[in-house]
């Protein structure tokens, strides 16, 4: 399956789409090194890549390769893998860390609390128990996520062939 998702990434890499070069998300779309991007897994349409800074240990994001931030303006293809890949992630999330909960969102345009409006990224960030409690109420503690490379190894290792 994963082997069949990486010829269909390399395919339309070939093609080629509109990127746009100050945006963080299409840096990560048509990064060589996907180790180094983070990158966990990529379909024909999207991808899957750690959240560079994360609310949790195992917060990532899935990612539509084209620069496009209106999620009515995303083809059938291109919603439809979006939405493969969130349920795969979920799985993958829920695999690794075993959380009491998962947060799927989409944060449309910068009142909405989007980091990169212009670029549409779904969020999966895993949630345990109280985790908010915690935070809020000891706010002078940060909690500290695991290391971003132990949570793409986590995650790539998680993730069902
Ligand atoms: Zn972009």
């Amino acid at each position: 399956m994963i082997e069949r998702l990486w010829a269909g990434w390399r395919a339309a890499y070939v093609g080629g789409h509109a990127a746009a070069v100050d945006c963080v998300m299409c840096v990560l779309a048509a990064a060589p090194d996907d180790d180094e991007a983070l990158v966990i897994a990529r379909g024909a349409h999207a991808f899957v890549v750690c959240n560079a800074y994360p609310y949790t240990s195992g917060h990532v994001m899935v990612v539509v390769d084209r620069h496009e931030g209106n999620l009515e303006h995303l083809t059938p293809g291109e919603a439809t893998e979006v939405m493969g890949l969130v349920q795969w992630t979920t799985a993958a999330v829920k695999r690794a860390y075993r959380p009491d909960g998962v947060n799927v969102g989409i944060n449309l345009g910068a009142a909405a609390g989007a980091g990169v409006p212009g670029h549409l990224h779904v969020h999966v960030v895993p949630r345990w128990d109280a985790d908010t409690n915690f935070m809020t109420t000891v706010a002078e503690t940060r909690v500290l996520p695991e290391a971003l490379p132990d949570t793409l190894a986590r995650l790539r290792a998680s993730w069902e062939h």
